[in-house]
C-alpha cells in the first residue's frame, strides 16, 4: 500500500515519473530492468527515498541537474551522486544560505543540511559531459546546457523523445542566482536544445512536461531583455538574489503560463 504521500506522482511514461514536493520542486525517476535514475533530489523535505522504493526496488543513480538547493537537497538519501565539476563550487555557496532558507521556509532543513555537509559534497562524483547511463532497456545521455549555471545539463531519453532540463529552460527563466551565466550562455544552449531530438520536456519545478516548440517563445522572450521595461525582482528565500524580469507574455496559450526572464540586478541595461 502506497503509505507514503510526501510527494505528488505524475507518470510521464512507462517507467517514467515526475515527482513534487510541497514547495513545487520537482524529481524525475526513470525505471530501467537493471537499474533506475533519478534526476534531482528536491529541497530534502519528506522521505524521498522511502518514496522511491514504493515504486521500485532496483539500485538507484542519483544525477543532479545542477548545483543548487532546490536540487540536491534530498542528496543524504543516496549513494551514488553525480554533478557537473563545473557546479562543485556552488556548494560552499549553498552551505552558506542555509540559516537563511530556514527561516524563509520557517522550518529546520535537516536533511539539505546533511547533504551539503562536507562529508556529504566528498562523495559527489563529477558527472562527465556527453556521460551515457544504461538502465538496461533505456540509455539515459546526458547533455551540457549551461545558462542558468555553468554545469546545468540535462537527460535526453532518446527512447522516449523525452529531455530532463531541471532548470535549463524554463517558463520563468532565472539567470539572476548564484552561478548563473551571461545571457548569451543560455541563448546557444536554447540553440542546442532546438537541435536535440526530443518532442517534450520536463523541468525542475513543473509536474507536466513542455512542447519543443515553446523553446522559440524562450528565445523570444531573451530577445526583449533592455528593450521592453524590467521591473525588480527580489526573491523571496534568499534576499540577496535580486533581478530584473522582463515579460513576454503574462499567459501563453500553449502552456497557460507567464513567460519571463529574470536577469541579475547589475547586468540590466537602462
Ligand atoms: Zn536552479
Amino acid at each position: 500500500m502506497n503509505t507514503n504521500t510526501d510527494f505528488k506522482l505524475q507518470e510521464i511514461d512507462t517507467g517514467i515519473y515526475q515527482l513534487q514536493d510541497e514547495r513545487e520542486n520537482c524529481a524525475t525517476l526513470v525505471i530501467g530492468t537493471q537499474k533506475a535514475l533519478l534526476f534531482d533530489t528536491m529541497l530534502g523535505l519528506g522521505d524521498l527515498k522511502g518514496f522511491i522504493h514504493q515504486l521500485t526496488n532496483l539500485p538507484v543513480i542519483v544525477i543532479n541537474s545542477h548545483g543548487h538547493f532546490d536540487h540536491i537537497g534530498g542528496n543524504c538519501q543516496f549513494d551514488e551522486i553525480y554533478l557537473n565539476q563545473r557546479d562543485f563550487e556552488l556548494l560552499p555557496l549553498m552551505r552558506g544560505c542555509i540559516e537563511e532558507l530556514e527561516r524563509t521556509h520557517k522550518r529546520p532543513l535537516s536533511k539539505l543540511r546533511e547533504s551539503l555537509s562536507e562529508e556529504q559534497v566528498a562523495k559527489i562524483r563529477p558527472l562527465a559531459d556527453d556521460s551515457v547511463f544504461d538502465l538496461g532497456g533505456l540509455a539515459i545521455e546526458i547533455v551540457a546546457l549551461p545558462g542558468h549555471t555553468a554545469g546545468s545539463v540535462g537527460a535526453l531519453i532518446r527512447e522516449k523523445r523525452l529531455l530532463l532540463a531541471g532548470d535549463a529552460a524554463t517558463p520563468q527563466m532565472c539567470l539572476f542566482m548564484d552561478g548563473c551565466q551571461p545571457l548569451p550562455v543560455y541563448q546557444k544552449t536554447l540553440q542546442k536544445m532546438m537541435n536535440l531530438e526530443f518532442d517534450t520536456f520536463l523541468l525542475g519545478h513543473f509536474l507536466r512536461t513542455f512542447p519543443k516548440e515553446i523553446l522559440h517563445k524562450f528565445m523570444e522572450c531573451t530577445e526583449i531583455v533592455g528593450k521592453k521595461r524590467g521591473h525588480l525582482l527580489v526573491y523571496t528565500w534568499i534576499n540577496r538574489y535580486r533581478g530584473m524580469v522582463y515579460f513576454l507574455e503574462m499567459r501563453n496559450p500553449q502552456i497557460n503560463d507567464i513567460i519571463c526572464i529574470i536577469i541579475k540586478e547589475e547586468s540590466a541595461e537602462s
